[in-house]
């Protein structure tokens, strides 16, 4: 089966093609083909590649989203980077859907009634959830009648336990799904049965806080599989320090801002999620490479607010998983995934340097590996709990959905 993968994101479009057959294998294959799209600064990047190496690397004046996931896809079935023989070959598309609300939860065939509803909680994530929608209508209009199938960031979390899914305000926001749904959810679930397989555990035996650090930031603390809880609530706003965003602050300095009305909605949303977290306080950029960077040459006072960003990140990350040790009740295996915690060992072992109290001791040759040869445990050989780097997989994950759900499909038919 050829599975067209689409993830929609508010600035990038990245997308990629695998290729299953009648098994599902036990590791993620490469895709066959991969390409990404990225607005910057006015202008669009295109980086492409196929399996046989070839490489496309474009940058065009700004088009629409829709323009650009054609141009995308046509590199899919000509030119250098051809890999299927046309927009037919593709059998199923599987889209990243960010948030899928209160009524949606597990991978669903995209129909005109689960738009709509994809549509109605687009308020809760207007950046994310009207970019997946118009790649389904794009995809409808290239490639015709193919089935698409939806797969929910938060679907992971729907079965939270109340008392941390719900918000202490008023019960009425409850009913009407104010509540915490949390993000990263496609990723958090293959770590956690990445990391079962890893360890040659069963995953219900396991107690496991998954770290996912990239431009958006979340934990999750999974039992017997399950997420029981995790950092990020109704948006992907709340929780840690990341890139761009704030992560959690005080309600009061919003309804303090709001009231000095020096901020209407939509510039506070700008702010918390565009000019707060690492670029906020570094003033230099979202990116940790750079932050980290200016810690070591910057000249002060740019030094000193970069090393602040830096403390801050890693102070709440070290009282985040904390605070999900306790509502776990110890702990198997920590994972670090996506670009932070796959590639900066100052983070990881930042993060881990006060957790020897729960057993957590990093081996620091094992930690500094530049790149890590795929999944790696960095854990002192003797320490009682086990440190993952895995590798972020959600379009495997995504490809996965669409291949269990047509084949059930076919099986019920
Ligand atoms: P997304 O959340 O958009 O999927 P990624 O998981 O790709 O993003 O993470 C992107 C972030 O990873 C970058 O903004 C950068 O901060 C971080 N990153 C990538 N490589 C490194 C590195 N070598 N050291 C530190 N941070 C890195």
């Amino acid at each position: 089966m050829r599975v067209l993968v689409l993830n929609s994101g508010s600035s990038s479009q990245k997308s990629c093609v695998y290729e299953i057959g009648d098994a599902l294998p036990e590791n993620p294959p490469a895709c066959v083909w991969e390409g990404k799209v990225e607005w910057v600064e006015g202008r669009v990047h295109y980086s492409i590649k196929n399996s046989r190496g070839d490489t496309v690397k474009d940058v065009a004046a700004v088009t629409s989203r829709g323009e650009a996931i054609r141009r995308l896809l046509d590199t899919l079935w000509g030119g250098k980077t051809k890999a299927i023989s046309g927009p037919a070959a593709i059998e199923v598309v599987g889209h990243r859907v960010v948030h899928g609300g209160p009524r949606y939860f597990e991978p669903t065939m995209v129909t005109p009634e689960v738009k709509s509803e994809i549509e109605k909680v687009s308020a809760f994530a207007p950046l994310h959830n009207r970019a997946e929608l118009e790649g389904m209508e794009i995809v409808a209009k290239v490639l015709g009648p193919v089935p698409q199938v939806a797969v929910f960031d938060t679907g992971f979390h729907h079965r939270m336990p109340l008392a941390a899914a719900t918000y202490p305000g008023p019960y009425e926001w409850f009913e009407q799904g104010i509540r915490r749904y949390g993000f990263h959810g496609i990723n958090h679930q293959y770590c956690a049965e990445r990391a079962a397989q890893m360890l040659g555990k069963n995953l219900n035996s396991l107690r496991l806080i998954t770290c996912h650090l990239g431009n958006g930031c979340s934990l999750a603390a999974i039992r017997e599989g399950r997420s029981v809880d995790t950092t990020m609530g109704f948006t992907p706003l709340e929780g840690l320090m990341m890139g761009t965003r704030s992560g959690s602050v005080d309600p009061g300095v919003l309804t303090y801002l709001m009231r000095q009305r020096h901020f209407f909605d939509e510039k506070l949303d700008d702010v918390l999620n565009n000019k707060s977290g690492l670029l906020g306080i570094s003033g230099i950029s979202g990116d940790m490479r750079e932050v980290l960077a200016a810690t070591r040459n910057g000249d002060e006072p740019v030094k000193a607010r970069a090393q602040l960003a830096f403390d801050m990140y890693v102070h709440r990350l070290r009282s985040g998983i904390g605070g999900m040790i306790a509502v776990l009740g110890g702990i198997d295996a920590l994972v670090f995934t996506a670009g932070v915690g796959e590639n900066s060992q100052e983070v990881r072992a930042a993060a881990c340097e006060n957790l020897g109290f729960a057993g957590v001791t990093l081996d620091r040759a094992k930690n500094a590996q530049s790149p890590m040869k795929g999944d790696t445990d960095i854990s002192n050989a003797d320490a009682a709990v086990r440190v993952l780097v895995i590798h972020a997989q959600e379009d495997w994950m995504i490809a996965r959905a669409c291949w269990s759900l047509l084949r059930k499909q076919s099986a019920t038919a």
